[in-house]
């Protein structure tokens, strides 16, 4: 068994794990990744990023390599929905570059792309990076103990501090015994990449309803869309069997309050479709002795509002700076202001992810007299959690999040 004492090991090397790696590589710590992939699969994961994650890629210095990669920059979104005609839906389009000060829009980019320019970018560094990586166990304590086997050897570490950024099925969180909380499952999500929708505008990004479907869809590279959507457990058999990516481009095909649903019939899937149940996942505390969990790893928020990334990102900042300072002042890391900052902002943004599911994936004639009107209670500026999902949890008072606040906002 080969041994080694690196200041920090972190288990995963996905959008969490590669992003911290690069901070703190670059920031002069002894970093070891440790990924199960060798290259990164279409899991059906995260393509849109929020304008408040894109906020936190610049302050990380990591918005300019995924620039340089190709990312897309959506600046509109239109909210297509069976309420309205699609030419009132583009009048009702926000302008997503007035969201941060950067004004950029949001990001688009693939999941596994955007995690193996992360892996790179912790390589050139200086972090060591492990792929292929298996039988990963931690153990917590002041000098924790993570063992694994790479290339058919058995290796341990004992480092200083042990980061789990293995995601949504951690198996660090698995075997630290963390009490994982979790919201009833409320419906499903599925997503799909596809290849040949040129016409649809590279700038522009589709959030809508119609019929028993709620519908997302953002631009990739080239002529490539990435297609997610939203429905009942009742409706499962709908987006169910061996033919059901055919069955979601028939979806889209169907929608007549989007245009381009004609594009996206005649386009081809070149990924997976996979489906998850959409629900919250919180821990009270996401440290323990020697380990600290961050991105999904540590909870993760309903994907139906597409915040994961950017709450990585976040991750990535706070736990990249308490480091950071801890080193530049030679004491021990006190972790707290991270464990704080992150229970209030995954509660903002659960508060935020039910609404929006009351609102979207809620279907029938009542359902549609309470888009209208919230739509346009929102619009004349009644206080509301929903932009918390664009310009971040912390940038509205407390009150958007109160009882009070929502029932009001969907009251009759
Ligand atoms: C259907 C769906 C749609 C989504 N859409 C959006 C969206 O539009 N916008 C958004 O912001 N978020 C979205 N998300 C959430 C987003 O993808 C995640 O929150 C984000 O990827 C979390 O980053 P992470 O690094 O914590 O986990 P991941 O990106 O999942 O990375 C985890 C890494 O750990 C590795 N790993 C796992 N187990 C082990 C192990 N035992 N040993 C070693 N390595 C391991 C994995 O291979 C992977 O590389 C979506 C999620 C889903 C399910």
């Amino acid at each position: 068994m080969r041994h080694s004492k690196p200041d920090v090991v972190i288990v995963g090397a996905g959008i969490a794990g590669g992003a911290l790696g690069t901070a703190l590589a670059r920031a002069g710590f002894e970093v070891v990744l440790l990924e199960r992939e060798n290259s990164y699969p279409d899991r059906v994961r995260g393509e849109f990023m929020a304008p408040w994650g894109v906020t936190e890629l610049a302050k990380l210095e990591l918005l300019q390599p995924l620039r340089e990669a190709g990312a897309l920059f959506t600046r509109r979104n239109i909210p297509y929905d069976e309420i309205f005609a699609p030419a009132e839906a583009e009048a009702r389009a926000f302008d997503l570059t007035k969201m941060h000060v950067e004004g950029f829009g949001a990001l688009c980019l693939g999941h596994p792309a955007t995690c193996e320019i992360f892996a790179q970018l912790a390589t050139i560094s200086g972090a060591s990076v492990l792929r292929g990586t298996g039988a990963i166990s931690v153990t917590s304590g002041s000098r924790p103990i993570v063992s694994c086997v790479h290339d058919g050897a058995s290796l341990e570490f004992r480092p200083r501090l042990v980061i789990g950024a293995d995601g949504r099925n951690s198996s660090a969180r698995k075997n630290l015994g963390f009490k994982v909380n979790a919201d009833e499952p409320r419906n499903l999500l599925g997503g799909m990449l596809v290849k040949g929708v040129p016409s649809w505008p590279r700038d522009m990004q589709v959030i809508g309803v119609e019929d028993r479907f709620h519908f997302l869809v953002f631009p990739q590279g080239d002529d490539l869309l990435r297609l997610y959507g939203s429905y009942h457990f009742a409706d499962k058999s709908r987006f169910d069997g061996p033919d059901r990516r055919a069955k979601l481009i028939d979806a889209f095909g169907r929608l007549t309050c989007l245009p381009y649903a004609e594009a996206i019939a005649a386009s081809t899937p070149i990924g997976p479709f996979n489906s998850f149940s959409n629900e919250d996942h919180w821990i009270d505390d996401p440290t323990c002795p020697g380990v600290v969990l961050i991105g999904d790893a540590a909870g993760h928020n309903d994907p139906i509002i597409g915040q994961g990334l950017s709450i990585a990102l976040r991750d990535v900042r706070l736990v990249s700076k308490i480091l950071g300072e801890a080193k530049a002042a030679g004491r021990e890391p006190d972790f707290r202001p991270y464990v704080e900052e992150r229970a209030e902002r995954m509660r903002r943004l659960r508060i935020t992810a039910q609404v929006v599911t009351t609102l979207r994936v809620e279907f029938g004639q009542e359902a549609r007299e309470r888009r209208a009107r919230v739509g346009k209670r929102v619009a004349a500026g009644q206080l509301a959690p929903l932009p918390a999902s664009l310009i971040g949890p912390e940038r509205l008072p407390a009150e958007a999040f109160l009882p009070e606040t929502i029932e009001k906002l969907l009251a009759s």
